[in-house]
């Protein structure tokens, strides 16, 4: 039998191959999450609500929270949703530095495109869920959430009111904070938490051994910048050009793997899929959770649009 008649009959088990890889992918999906993330679930119109507590430094570190940069945006490729290296001091960006370019170009469409790709700030605290109404297994756990500029404004402003008659707190302290009440909409399509705001202030509880408990429970949070979180430049040039469309990695007929395979399959309905997998490592999926509940898909359109 030639190659290819071998092929033709063979097609079912080749079916099974390829399901199976999906499959696989799928699963694999749960295992790039990071449990100790806590995320606020917004329903189907794009609306959620939430209390949480923010919590001091751990013990050893100086700052309640950690900050670092990111991107996370579609190519014609697929989906680039990695950290950037300008978070680590000395570091270069392939990614920043293809939308410098973009940007001196003074072309008025390329000037969008570095807009859409652009750094986001992002960061990471410690805190205490005090109220989840979609996912109240939550409540009373301590987790890490990851937030951006809007919540760090929040923070901000509460240690740095802006008028006479707001009396400055440390929205992280035990005794003196207060819990944040998120209220998320959607607003022009994107996530909004303008109208988030603190409840009055009071401990946390009122016994000091209570509080200790939780503070005992508080994540390292230095983890999140060290080297091992980011890839190198290499491994990002690669990562954008795949995005951008700009190169695609084929393996020779002896070297295809199932993940490979898998890959092209993906590729044929919608490319977006057949990114995803090549981001699996990324570190910045190792730093959130639950949100794959949806699927993969929402997963990484969440991670790219949540930029509050
Ligand atoms: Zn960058």
């Amino acid at each position: 039998m030639s190659t290819f008649a071998n092929m033709k009959s063979n097609r079912q088990s080749m079916m099974d191959t390829v399901r199976n890889a999906v499959e696989k992918s799928q699963n694999d999906s749960q295992s790039f999450q990071d449990d100790r993330f806590w995320y606020p679930e917004r329903d189907k119109g794009g609306n959620g609500f939430a209390v949480v507590r923010f919590l001091p430094q751990s013990e050893g570190e100086t700052v309640p929270w950690i900050k670092y940069w990111d991107h996370g945006f579609q190519g014609s490729g697929g989906w680039f949703i990695e950290n950037c290296l300008t978070s680590i001091p000395g570091g270069k960006c392939p990614a920043c530095e293809h939308n410098t370019a973009l940007w001196n170009s003074g072309i008025e469409s390329d000037k969008d495109i570095a807009r859409k790709q652009k750094r986001r700030l992002r960061h990471v605290s410690n805190i205490y869920v005090v109220h989840d109404p979609t996912n109240p297994q939550n409540e009373g756990k301590v987790m890490l959430y990851r937030y951006g500029k809007k919540i760090y404004d929040k923070l901000s402003e509460a240690m740095n009111p802006e008028f006479k008659d707001e009396i400055a707190f440390n929205p992280f302290d035990l005794w003196e904070g207060a819990d944040l009440k998120l209220k998320i909409r959607k607003v022009d399509g994107w996530p909004n938490y303008d109208r988030s705001e603190f409840d009055e202030r009071k401990p946390l509880f009122e016994a000091d051994s209570e509080l200790e408990e939780v503070w005992g429970r508080q994540y390292k949070l230095e983890e999140f910048l060290s080297p091992e979180k980011f890839k190198t430049y290499e491994e990002l040039q690669v990562s954008l050009a795949r995005a951008l469309g700009q190169s695609r990695d084929v393996g020779t007929i002896e070297e295809t793997t199932v993940e490979q395979q898998e890959e092209v399959v993906l590729e044929s309905p919608g490319a977006k899929f057949s990114r995803i997998e090549t981001t699996t490592e990324s570190p910045q999926l190792n730093i959130d959770k639950q949100n794959a509940g949806d699927g993969k898909m929402d997963y990484f359109a969440r991670l790219a649009e949540d930029n509050q």
